[in-house]
């Protein structure tokens, strides 16, 4: 048997579960976190009052009939500590390899959620954007063979159709783009950034860009503030990327002949960042336009990737659906915060909190 008690410490600090049973299949030592995990502590009993999952059984019969080491999965439905829902486990047999203790089996549960949740994630990433290229792709292959069959000698569905081909060809590439500074912010999202940025400049640089798309429309963007010290420490690129993206939307969405207000200012913070690097004060910049708005029940799930809210109504405006996805991602970096609402007929406001820079 077992004597040593610094072993059983050690295992009751241990992540995964672990449970040691004799060849008759009586539990003689199970560790704190199979204890929370099966929320029993079945210690001299029968493996089966604690375990009935029959892939766990069968492998531990095998382990024990073969002295051979065995290995299955085992999910479990629980709310524990910070994870809730449902729980992943690799499960590992082996039987003991030391003489003296040639009696014991242990069984070892180790948590592996977080892993497939990873997997989980990836796998409908790549479904998503699979069809998100398919879509437009299979639009371009069904009008080229139009186009070389039953259009081929009519010359103004042909124009039509290169028409529609090229829209598709460009929203491909749209995505691709959009694609791309997703996985780039993505890959460096915990590098924080340490270049002081004046946002006001920001937003101005976003609205010289704009300058030209706006006047399609008749609309304009007005900047109101009253200071010009509002530096945050960021990285410039990926700002400019996030102001052209709100009001890249605003102007989209907005109606014509309207106006794009932003207001900037600074205001106390009153919730602790948890650092010492930040000041107290937060910079925000608020975004309001005049357009259709956005139903209530949608707001939570703008940043959704691919997410958009009326495919067919805002298909006739060009959108990925990443835009503020990506917004979300350069806000996470920046330790910032969005808040979003929306009046129906009215338009909405969109509000980006971000730490006001240190003092230098
Ligand atoms: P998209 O590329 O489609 O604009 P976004 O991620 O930027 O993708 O936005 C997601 C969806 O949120 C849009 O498709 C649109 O339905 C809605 N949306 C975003 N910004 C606005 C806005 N300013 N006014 C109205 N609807 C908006």
């Amino acid at each position: 048997m077992i004597e040593n008690e610094n072993l059983f410490n050690i295992l009751n600090k241990l992540d995964d579960a672990v449970i040691i049973t004799d060849r008759d299949k009586k539990i003689i030592f199970q560790n704190d976190y199979s204890i929370e995990i099966f929320e029993n502590d079945f210690t001299s009993q029968i493996i089966t009052n604690l375990i009935r999952d029959p892939k766990i059984l069968e492998s531990l019969e095998q382990t024990i009939d073969k002295n051979i080491e065995s290995t299955t999965d085992f999910i479990i439905n629980k709310n524990i500590s910070d994870q809730s829902g449902e729980l992943n486990f690799d499960v590992s047999i082996y039987p003991s390899k030391s003489k003296e203790e040639d009696n014991l089996i242990y069984i070892i549960l180790k948590n592996v959620s977080i892993q497939r949740n990873i997997e989980k994630v990836k796998t409908s990433f790549v479904a998503n954007v699979s069809h998100e290229l398919k879509t437009p792709l299979s639009t371009i292959i069904g009008f080229i063979e139009t186009i070389r069959t039953t259009a081929k000698d009519d010359k103004k569905s042909k124009d039509e159709f290169m028409e529609i081909i090229n829209d598709e060809a460009n929203r491909m590439d749209r995505l691709i783009d959009d694609l791309l500074i997703v996985s780039k912010i993505e890959s460096n999202e915990h590098i924080h950034p340490t270049s002081k940025i004046n946002l006001n400049k920001c937003v101005e640089r976003v609205q010289k860009n704009l300058a030209k798309k706006l006047t399609s429309k008749n609309m304009t963007i007005e900047i109101n503030t009253n200071s010009n010290d509002h530096h945050i420490l960021g990285n410039e690129d990926e700002l400019i990327q996030l102001f052209s993206n709100l009001l890249e939307n605003s102007f989209k969405y907005g109606h014509e002949n309207s106006e794009i207000n932003v207001s900037i200012q600074k205001t106390k913070n009153n919730e602790d960042h948890n650092t010492s690097l930040f000041r107290k004060n937060i910079i925000e910049v608020e975004i309001k336009d005049q357009s259709d708005g956005i139903p209530e029940k949608y707001i939570h799930r703008l940043t959704e990737r691919f997410f958009r809210v009326d495919k067919s109504r805002s298909k006739a405006i060009e959108g990925t659906g990443l835009g503020l996805t990506i917004v979300k991602h350069i806000l996470n970096k920046h330790r910032g915060n969005i808040e979003i609402s929306s009046t129906l007929n009215k338009g909405s406001v969109f509000t980006i909190q971000l730490p006001e820079a240190p003092i230098s």
